[in-house]
């Protein structure tokens, strides 16, 4: 028995394993994929404090050799529940059971889908959720990215130098994403701004040809794409945990600052928790937050 099993080996789940070997504690990260979490498709973060201009892979491997540096244990195995029985916690994966004094979940979240018909059967074939695994695949094409996020932006941003000509899509005429980003990319002469606008049909033979996008007057244009990149947020990977966390109407585990959720010795850190602010920063901050309450726990329950 572990004391503390962390699941998911993101930003958030990574910090925190780091924060509970630095207390002295035996520690079992879960992955379903691969770690780093959604960090890892970032082309270049730029504004974690101090770490300015690196890509999202390099922050992730690093963090990743700083835990197993420490000795916190991976398994890259895919959680898909907890049970709570006070002292003793299980968390059952899709092949094996492990059990720990205290859980954190930092499972994050999710792409989400724009819902259109032959979405899913076009992955891979026009329709991609990832710039920088993807992008490659549209050098001096024609690609459009639709969303208004940062995401969307950092995608628009790191297609530009790739395709020939990108087309930004976003329903409303401004943007969630940072201002700094947004002014990078209206200088870029190949990016074409597309607002107040839906992607509303997808057209396809073996691949992707083309786009409908329907404005707020109902005109519907049809642009000739080789690619679309889907940047429209994500949604908690909180499904699987409902038994010991209560979730929002949104699926977002409910807990506070301390993220602490209603059961005890259960954690709940990053992205798929209740926040303001959905940052790597914050996902960090979480992971220290999470494991420093659930190091606090054990010592209670020891004594
Ligand atoms: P997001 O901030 O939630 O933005 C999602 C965007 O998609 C919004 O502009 C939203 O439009 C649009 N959208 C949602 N559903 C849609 C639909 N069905 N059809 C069309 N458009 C739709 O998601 P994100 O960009 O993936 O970012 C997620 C979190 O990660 C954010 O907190 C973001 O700041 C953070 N992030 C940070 C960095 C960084 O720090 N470098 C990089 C990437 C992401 P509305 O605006 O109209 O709602």
């Amino acid at each position: 028995m572990h004391d503390i099993l962390i699941i998911g080996a993101g930003p958030a789940g990574m910090t925190a394993a780091i924060y509970a070997r630095r207390a002295g504690k035996t520690v079992l990260v879960l992955e379903a994929g691969s770690f780093g979490g959604q960090i890892i498709n970032t082309p270049e973060i730029e504004n974690y404090p101090a770490a300015a201009h690196i890509s999202g892979y390099d922050f992730a491997t690093r963090l990743y050799d700083q835990a197993v540096e420490l000795g916190a244990e991976f398994v890259f195995e895919k959680a898909v529940g907890v049970t709570d029985s006070g002292s003793e916690k299980t968390v059952v994966t899709t092949k094996n059971s492990y059990t720990a004094r205290a859980v954190i979940i930092a499972t994050g979240s999710e792409n989400r889908k724009l819902g259109l018909p032959e979405e899913d059967k076009l992955v891979g074939r026009g329709i991609s959720y990832c710039a920088t695994c993807d992008g490659a695949f549209y050098r001096g094409k024609t690609a459009a990215v639709v969303g208004g996020g940062n995401t969307a932006l950092e995608d628009a941003l790191y297609l530009s130098d790739l395709a020939e000509k990108v087309y930004l899509i976003h329903r409303r005429e401004s943007f969630r994403g940072e201002a700094a980003t947004l002014a990078k990319l209206r200088e870029k002469p190949n990016v074409t701004f597309i607002l107040g606008s839906n992607v509303t049909k997808l057209n396809a033979g073996k691949k992707l040809n083309s786009i409908e996008v329907t404005d707020s007057s109902g005109a519907v244009t049809e642009l000739a794409v080789d690619g679309l990149f889907v940047a429209v947020g994500r949604t908690p990977e909180n499904q699987n945990f409902a038994a010991v966390m209560e979730l929002d109407a949104a699926g977002y585990a409910v807990a506070g600052e301390d993220c602490k959720t209603a059961s005890a010795g259960i954690f709940v850190a990053g992205d798929n928790r209740t926040k303001a602010v959905r940052q790597l920063v914050t996902a960090a901050a979480d992971g220290a937050v999470a494991a420093t309450a659930a190091v606090h726990y054990l010592e209670a329950v020891s004594q």
